[in-house]
């Protein structure tokens, strides 16, 4: 089958005052139907910009590529067409500080109307009950109550329960969350994470998590794709990701660097810092903060090439492709 959403070959440009940002590279990705691809790298990866592209979200920038939804390509949808498709097929979760709850209307009122914005069929009485089943659906206490609160009267955890409850109440069939639990602290990080991986298994809703934290990916995601400087460096299963990767920076986000005793290397495993994308070097992306950097890295650009045989697990590094091999070269280079 088809995978639900195909991103082919995106690129994203932004025109700035110091000169051409180019965000997104040339980024390939599938969702697979109900399944949960996680894009991990830091911030300026171009992993949000990717995702805002795809579902219409990107402002005053060059876009080229394909990003095929159930067979539509969302690139060349009109306005009016994503904004359906936004809310009906596609429900959005962002992180608190951008939350997408207004401040001056209550929790139920806000999701009834998203409800009800989408098919006016629906009465008021009944978009609140649904409301409320909603957000007792994704944990909130008392919620035939706390249906007519104000966001302000919600903890941070439970304002992201009401986000995933209004991205879920349109039934979407993907869900894509950006940093969704970054403001949170750990326990009610693991909480929500819990809650969107329950809705998930109910509904059989695929789910795009963006993120930086490799820990929030080990325990949900099917598929990990793995951005730098606006392109894809690493994409395996997870299993494979984290037991067989194979390019250095993923090694670098893994905390697996060869241990150092300088202690500010120990703190922050990769050292320097992502490169312009107004001037991105040649090459390698990686280049510049590889330990295993060798001549051909900082002239000829590594494709996506497959791994120890593994058809879903593809790598852009000029490293040997297999483990023994891979790992004599680093050997020798890292001596
Ligand atoms: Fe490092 Fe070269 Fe691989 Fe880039 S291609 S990650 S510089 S070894
Ligand atoms: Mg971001």
């Amino acid at each position: 089958a088809s995978p639900l959403l195909s991103v082919q070959d995106l690129r994203v440009s932004f025109r700035t005052p110091d000169g051409v940002v180019q965000a997104v590279r040339g980024v390939s990705f599938d969702v697979e139907r109900g399944k949960t691809l996680a894009i991990v790298g830091e911030s300026g990866s171009g992993k949000s910009v990717s995702t805002q592209t795809v579902v219409g979200l990107t402002r005053g920038a060059k876009v080229s590529g394909k990003a095929l939804f159930e067979g539509r390509d969302l690139l060349t949808a009109s306005k009016e067409e994503l904004r359906r498709i936004r809310g009906a097929k596609i429900g959005m979760i962002f992180q608190d500080s951008q939350s997408s709850l207004h401040p001056y209307y209550r929790v139920g009122w806000q999701i009834s109307e998203m409800i009800r914005a989408h098919n006016r069929k629906v009465s008021k009485a009944e978009a609140r009950e649904r409301s409320i089943e909603l957000l007792r659906r994704v944990g909130i206490p008392k919620p035939d109550r706390r249906v007519d609160d104000f966001p302000h009267q919600f903890s941070g955890g439970m304002r992201q329960r009401a986000m995933i409850a209004m991205a879920m109440a349109l039934d979407p069939v993907l869900l894509v969350a950006d940093e969704p639990t970054t403001a949170l602290d750990v326990t009610v990080q693991a909480q929500v994470l819990e809650v969107m991986a329950d809705l998930q298994a109910e509904f059989g809703t695929a789910l795009v998590l963006i993120t930086h934290d490799l820990g929030v990916v080990a325990d949900v995601a099917d598929e990990v794709v793995v951005m730098y400087a606006g392109t894809v460096l690493e994409r395996a299963p997870r299993r494979e990701l984290f037991y067989h990767h194979h390019h250095p920076y993923t090694e670098g986000l893994l905390g697996s660097l060869p241990v150092e005793t300088d202690m500010r290397r120990r703190l922050r495993p990769i050292a320097g810092s992502p490169p312009s994308l107004i001037r991105p070097p040649a090459g390698c992306p990686f280049h510049p903060r590889c330990p295993y950097a060798f001549d051909r890295c900082r002239t000829e650009t590594p494709p996506p090439r497959q791994v120890d045989a593994n058809e879903n697990h593809q790598s852009a590094c000029w490293l040997p492709l297999d483990a023994a091999g891979r790992d004599e070269a680093r050997a020798n280079i890292g001596t």
